[in-house]
């Protein structure tokens, strides 16, 4: 299975945009805040030492923060947008929807085995808390993998490029994962191995 290039990460704000530089200054200041206390949140600590490509441990500190630009994180940034869900049409958008009520999403997880979540969480910070503290080692990582790919998936339908089924993203992190240990990651590394191969 291809991987996807640069252009289909997880944005599709152009960059000089003011929503753009709204999330972007508001993620850059609370990274530095979090970085300079002295004293890191565990879950932050955690995510940065994810043995996974810094472009995703990168994702998973944006839905940590609940600052991936999804409707309704735009609409309290003061940018209007009326859409819904592009994955399945639902009426409204927002975080625990996108990573948690969307049937593509529960579809995928329950492909997975990984629906092990006792309930639905309020907000981004308990369900990454959660997982960092609950899930095994290979789960979590196939756990952050996953939400990175519905996030991606979530942007081409936005775009209304074709995406993969949720069989095809169960098995997408799976496929991920078996690439990562074929090319002996090791943690920090430049990805360039598995990105180019
Ligand atoms: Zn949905």
């Amino acid at each position: 299975m291809p991987f996807p290039d640069r252009s289909q990460e997880d944005t599709v704000l152009w960059k000089h945009s003011p929503a753009y530089q709204l999330l972007h200054t508001t993620s850059e200041r609370d990274k530095q805040k979090a970085s300079s206390s002295g004293k890191p949140p565990t879950t932050w600590r955690k995510i940065w030492k994810l043995k996974a490509p810094s472009k995703i441990k990168h994702f998973c500190w944006k839905l940590y923060s609940d600052c991936l630009p999804n409707a309704s994180n735009l609409r309290k940034r003061g940018v209007l947008s009326q859409r819904g869900c592009p994955l399945c049409r639902a009426k409204e958008e927002d975080s625990t929807h996108t990573f948690q009520r969307c049937p593509f999403t529960s579809e995928t997880l329950t492909r997975q085995q990984l629906k092990s979540f006792p309930y639905q969480f309020a907000c981004m910070q308990d369900l990454v808390e959660f997982s960092f503290d609950n899930l095994e080692k290979d789960q979590l990582t196939k756990w952050v993998i996953t939400m990175w790919d519905v996030w991606r998936q979530r942007n081409l339908a936005l775009r209304e490029e074709p995406i993969r089924q949720p069989e095809e993203t169960a098995t997408f992190a799976l496929n991920f994962m078996s690439r990562m240990a074929n090319a002996a990651f090791v943690a920090n590394q430049p990805f360039s191995i598995i990105e180019n191969g």
